[in-house]
């Protein structure tokens, strides 16, 4: 595999993640099911050829992150609710990560998601080879203070690398000392997370969302169908229907797989975000996550 083939892969995962997101967040209206925004981004994304790289993720207002419906779930979208629609494909691992903000029915929160957006902006504009990752938290924090709000400090951004979502490299939503620098041909996913709240999130149950912990006997199926990479409940019932529930709680007794939590800001504020995935170069980047 070549480097331009790398990169030519993370080209089509940002662009097919891009359009999977647009046709998600268009759908959302008061009324319609989450499952039908689930099976609209997926089908998006395996009718271009492309895999999940992690479960559509529908969180609404003080959810900031990690959530998706469960087979049988029939929740629906209701009036005034502050959704986050996070999705990612892969194009043979290598993988494109985005996110955006839509307030269903009412405008109550514009100024919030406008922040998100801003920051992320803001911190786009700042990324060059060189550049380190507190100064990129500098100038999410800066942005999101300009609007009088709280930037999430335990949520932050990551490198991605082949199969890996989270690749070692974090990058802040806020001012640190942290003086690592930026390297031309990273590939970083920046999101800004904006609260009316405390500026944290806690864990609050289940989010329907696993990833293999053990490479066993036991879980060789879900390792092969997703490496390491974040599964849905609904995914796994693909494979083994109604005995599902069984497995999922006979692998986790034994830490097979791990379960992601539900992420609540702490204060109940209401919470936005914005995402794009960079490939970082000498004198800036190049946004992935864009359609064509
Ligand atoms: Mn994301
Ligand atoms: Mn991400």
């Amino acid at each position: 595999m070549t480097s331009t083939d790398v990169y030519e892969n993370y080209r089509a995962a940002g662009r097919i993640s891009r359009e999977a997101l647009e046709i998600g967040a268009d759908a959302i209206k008061e009324g319609v099911r989450y499952r039908e925004i689930v099976e609209r981004v997926e089908h998006h994304i395996h009718e271009s050829g492309a895999s999940l790289a992690f479960p559509v993720n529908i969180a609404v207002n003080n959810v900031a992150a990690h959530f998706t419906p469960s087979v049988h779930d029939d929740l629906a979208f209701k009036r005034g609710d502050v959704v986050k629609l996070d999705v990612g494909a892969h194009v043979d691992g290598y993988i494109g990560d985005n996110a955006k903000t839509v307030e269903v029915g009412t405008t109550r929160h514009a100024k919030l998601m406008e922040a998100a957006e801003q920051a992320l902006g803001a911190a786009i504009r700042t990324v060059r080879a060189g550049v380190t990752v507190g100064e990129i938290g500098r100038v999410i924090e800066d942005q999101i203070r300009k609007y009088g709000f709280e930037p999430i400090r335990n949520l932050q951004g990551h490198s991605l690398e082949q199969y890996r979502l989270h690749a070692g490299l974090s990058i802040p939503n806020f001012h640190t000392k942290n003086n690592t620098k930026l390297k031309s041909g990273q590939v970083i996913a920046i999101e800004p997370f904006v609260t009316d709240g405390e500026g944290y999130v806690t864990d609050a149950g289940l989010s329907n969302i696993y990833r293999v912990a053990k490479k066993s006997v036991m879980t060789r199926q879900l390792y092969n169908a997703f490496r390491n990479l974040p599964f849905a409940e609904s995914w796994m019932y693909r494979l083994y229907g109604e005995e599902t529930y069984r497995k999922l709680s006979f692998l986790m007794k034994r830490r097979m797989i791990t379960p992601y939590f539900k992420l609540v800001e702490v204060k109940g504020g209401m919470v936005a975000q914005a995402e794009h995935t960079v490939y970082v170069t000498d004198d800036g980047c190049e946004i992935l996550t864009l359609t064509e």
